[in-house]
């Protein structure tokens, strides 16, 4: 009988439950336990129905290998044990089979496996979609962009030795055969912030570091750099090499990727002396001279590294020596130069290097869009792979958590509307136009226009003094009004008005939690400022990139707007990415990493129960199961159990729709149990699905 069996693998030989739907009596604990199972024996990936739950095994599996790839191609999603595979493979067969366009989201908390996961999937597509010279390159462009955006985008931190800094969704695109043509990358909201500073235990961004341990001596000598990281004040000390990363080898894989993507020698070099410059930026140091009037000007300390960078940058030394000496306000046709203190001075170098490096990050993006995007304006198919930092609850919370926060609310809220647009499409499709579910949800606006980030929008063009504290004030008197923020937030948070929060907090319950977010900062961090002499000293700089960075410094355009605020920026970024998804067909990976240690073989059990809950996991599976919990092409699901009746067994002559409803009724199931649809059947209850395992095994 083996035989002629057709693998159902999520009861066959499984540890544990392949597909939580299947889990009986189904709680917290029983989910978590099955998790658990699963994790010891290393089978890391499980399903909640088409959802992949992904535990970072933090070792690395025998289970991406060629073979693997061999064995889940072309093959039913429900036909092998739950790979991430799988899910790639349905993904892909749906858009080249079906002409849909797929997006693959990818969640969870930082550490959780993500990016692997992202990686996993583009190069499992890779490997099965078309074959040639052409489109090898076109995929060796796509897969390569990776390490480049990882050495500036990337960091080691508290949670993750490679930690992404930012968010990134990746449209591949196809023609109508499958081939991959190219792609196109968005980027969303680089942690800036860490070029000047990073927090305890953690690095600057890994091209510093690759850099300098893995340049040639030829090469740090033209960005008179010196190799030892102690010698920069942006490069932190406690931290600075990092077990398991070989800085110098990843400097190497990142000039080869540079290649393969297509950058030219001169790009490269010009890239690398942005980056030299903002080490030597960070040297710059300033000390207070007492002028008569009391008032205590900046001077720089050592001019050496402002004349090495100005010599990187081909700027003339005097220009940023002033500066970072003056502040040019106009006003009313008038311009007014203010000198600049100690401490405003140091605001102004940091502001700078920030600029420098994100506005570097974002152009790369673009050059390399440039390299990877299609050559045909023909008709494309896509799919699409956000890999997106998941949601954040620190101690101390700032404007970062915050933004962080709100797009993962975003897509919190995409992915309840999704998953339950695709059960109901799928059963009207399959069975019946009828109402599958009572659902009151509506679809929400997904732009949000009169949210906390709009307040803060408002509170910063606002003239007059704007602190952080009146924006403060602001937020509580609105919120206060609105006593329920629902009609100002997104529909699951809310703002929560408690006195007796220190005064310099405001809280949001969050759809995962309750989050205390601290003010100090998101003024400043909103408004994202950087002094008009800065941009139009750079802008003046003889150096083809650095011009192109800073179009506000252009003089002939000193009436150019402001650039849009940080906030506005994610807001609209994040908006067109959700209207985005919203047209495709959406696949789930939700990541769970199963301890803080970064350690193989350690399962926390309230670390995991902990994500679960605030991925929505456990509400994921009732939903699966209040409808049909199980559903099945109905060609495999009468292989599997023809034998439980005279008349399917041994061979079915007729179509096997009609196989399997002669089969049904001949073991008496009753008729609710079942939906027939036009290519699957659809088991209510997973008790039934029991019921007909329990019987082949008595067979
Ligand atoms: P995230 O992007 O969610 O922050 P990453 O994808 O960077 O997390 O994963 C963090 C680390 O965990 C990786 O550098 C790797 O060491 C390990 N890891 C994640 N997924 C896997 C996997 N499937 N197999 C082996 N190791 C993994
Ligand atoms: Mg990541």
């Amino acid at each position: 009988m083996s035989k002629m069996e057709v693998k159902t693998s999520l009861l066959d030989n499984m540890i544990g439950v392949g597909d939580m739907v299947l889990i009986e009596p189904l709680s917290e604990d029983t989910f978590i336990e099955n998790l658990k199972k699963r994790f010891d024996h290393s089978e890391i990936y499980t399903y909640i129905g088409s959802v992949v739950i992904s535990m970072n095994p933090y070792k690395s599996l025998p289970i991406y290998t060629a073979e693997k790839v061999e064995e889940y191609r072309n093959r039913n999603f429900y036909e092998l044990s739950p790979h991430i595979y799988a899910l790639a493979d349905e993904a892909y067969r749906s858009l080249r089979d079906q002409d849909k366009d797929q997006c693959i989201l990818i969640t969870g908390e930082s550490g959780a496996g993500k990016t692997e996961a992202s990686k996993f999937v583009m190069s499992y597509v890779a490997a099965v979609c078309g074959k040639g010279q052409e489109v090898n390159k076109v995929k060796e462009q796509l897969l390569q962009s990776n390490p480049v955006l990882e050495a500036f985008g990337n960091a080691k931190t508290v949670r993750n030795d490679n930690s992404s800094r930012f968010g990134k969704y990746m449209d591949i695109e196809f023609d109508f055969k499958g081939d991959p043509l190219g792609g196109v990358i968005s980027n969303y909201l680089l942690e800036k912030s860490r070029v000047v500073k990073q927090p305890r235990g953690e690095r600057n961004f890994h091209i510093f570091y690759q850099l300098l341990s893995g340049a040639s001596d030829d090469t740090l000598k033209k960005l008179k750099l010196d190799r030892d990281f102690s010698k920069y004040n942006y490069l932190s000390l406690d931290s600075a090499t990092v077990n398991g990363l070989d800085d110098a080898a990843s400097f190497r894989t990142v000039r080869n990727a540079m290649q393969i993507v297509g950058f030219m020698e001169d790009e490269v070099q010009s890239i690398l002396e942005l980056v030299a410059a903002v080490l030597k930026l960070g040297n710059i140091e300033f000390k207070p001279e007492s002028r008569c009037n009391g008032f205590d000007e900046s001077r720089i300390k050592d001019k050496n590294d402002l004349k090495e960078m100005c010599e990187l940058l081909g700027i003339e030394q005097s220009v940023l020596e002033r500066a970072f000496s003056f502040r040019t306000v106009e006003a009313k046709m008038e311009k007014v130069s203010t000198s600049l203190n100690v401490a405003q001075a140091y605001y102004a170098r940091d502001a700078l290097a920030k600029n420098l490096y994100s506005r570097l990050f974002s152009w790369l993006v673009t050059r390399i869009n440039e390299s990877i995007k299609a050559q045909t304006k023909t008709h494309k198919k896509v799919m699409g792979v956000l890999d997106i930092y998941g949601f954040e609850i620190f101690e101390d919370n700032s404007f970062e958590q915050f933004i962080i926060n709100y797009c993962n609310e975003k897509l919190q809220q995409i992915f309840i509307e999704l998953t339950l647009r695709e059960e109901q499409e799928e059963y009207i499709r399959e069975v019946s136009n009828s109402q599958y579910m009572k659902t009151n949800r509506k679809w929400s606006s997904l732009t949000n226009k009169n949210g906390i980030l709009a307040m803060l929008d408002e509170e910063c063009l606002r003239p007059g003094t704007v602190t952080d504290e009146t924006f403060l004030d602001k937020l509580n008197t609105v919120c206060a009004e609105h006593q329920h923020f629902e009609s100002r937030q997104s529909k699951n948070s809310k703002f929560l008005t408690d006195h007796s929060l220190p005064h310099n907090c405001f809280r949001i319950q969050h759809y995962a939690g309750k989050v205390l977010y601290r003010v100090e900062g998101f003024v400043d961090k909103n408004n994202d400022l950087l002094y008009r002499d800065l941009s139009q000293a750079m802008y003046k700089a003889n150096h083809s990139l650095i011009k192109i960075l800073f179009p506000e410094g252009n003089p002939a355009k000193v009436n150019l707007k402001r650039p849009p605020t940080a906030g506005f920026q994610f807001r609209a970024s994040v908006g067109t990415l959700m209207k985005n998804l919203l047209t495709k067909n959406p696949n789930y990976i939700r990541c769970i990493k199963p301890n803080d240690e970064k350690a193989a073989h350690i399962f926390t059990d309230s670390l995991v129960c902990h994500q679960a809950r605030y991925l929505g996991l456990m509400e994921n599976v009732r939903v699966r199961r209040a409808g049909y919990a199980f559903r099945q092409p109905y060609e495999p699901c009468l292989e599997r159990y023809k034998m439980l009746c005279k008349q399917t067994w041994p061979h079915w002559k007729g179509p096997a729709r009609k196989g399997v409803e002669v089969l049904l009724k001949n073991l008496q199931v009753p008729a609710e149990e079942f939906a027939y649809g036009r290519s699957k059947i659809f088991i209510r209850n997973p008790r039934t699905l029991f019921f007909l395992e329990e019987k082949r095994r008595q067979c």
